[in-house]
């Protein structure tokens, strides 16, 4: 038998508590959305630069990261669709 280790809180997963995402063993509760601390479910999680994300806050971070590395990017796409437009 070998005893997993949950990789959020590094204490043996047993199997009734475990849940398996991405070949790794969570425990149930440990398995949260790095935002909200919400408990996340199978389905309804997004991965993300080794975090987990419930959707919802997956989506408020790339509109915060978009707004923030490319506030630049943003002008180019406008000037893009001005001359598309021409
Ligand atoms: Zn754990
Ligand atoms: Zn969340």
């Amino acid at each position: 038998m070998t005893s997993e280790k949950c990789p959020v809180c590094s204490k043996t997963v047993y199997p009734m508590e475990k849940i398996n995402i991405d070949g790794k063993s969570f425990h149930r509760g440990c398995f949260r959305c790095a935002h909200c601390k919400g408990t996340l479910k199978l389905g309804n999680f997004t991965a993300l630069e080794g975090l987990f994300y419930c959707k919802p806050h997956l989506i408020q971070i790339f509109k915060e990261k978009g707004n923030y590395d490319e506030g630049f990017g943003r002008e180019q796409h406008k000037t893009k669709w001005t001359k598309a437009n021409e």
